[in-house]
């Protein structure tokens, strides 16, 4: 499973960090997602909440914030939201040069630990 994977990256990497700034305990973990990735938020909590048991992170909420994806047309400049992440064509001009600008993301924004 994909987001179990993702799971254990972001709680070793929360948990170093934490034992790096001298804390013992991480209260919140807070992660941006775009919506491109391909990465349910929702079994990434299911996944996280499985493995954190027995860490320092026991007790730790994951929050996903949702980035939603952005295109930009290559031929006129538009920004816009694509409707379809398969079929990218600028509202605009009609065009199929497009180039996806947000909505792959996925990092570690905040940590909250004590
Ligand atoms: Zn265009």
């Amino acid at each position: 499973m994909h987001e179990l994977y993702i799971a254990q990256s972001i709680l070793d990497s929360a948990v170093s960090h934490c034992l790096e700034s001298g804390c013992n305990r991480i209260e919140s973990v807070t992660i941006q997602v775009g919506l491109a990735s391909g990465v349910m938020s929702e079994a990434l909590n299911f996944a996280f909440d499985a493995i954190k048991a027995g860490t320092i992170a026991e007790t730790a909420s994951l929050i996903t914030e949702k980035v939603a994806p952005e295109c930009v047309c290559k031929n006129c400049a538009q920004i816009f939201e694509p409707t379809d992440s398969f079929i990218l064509i600028c509202p605009e001009c009609q065009s199929t040069d497009v180039s996806i600008t947000k909505g792959f993301e996925l990092q570690m924004l905040c940590l909250e630990a004590i």
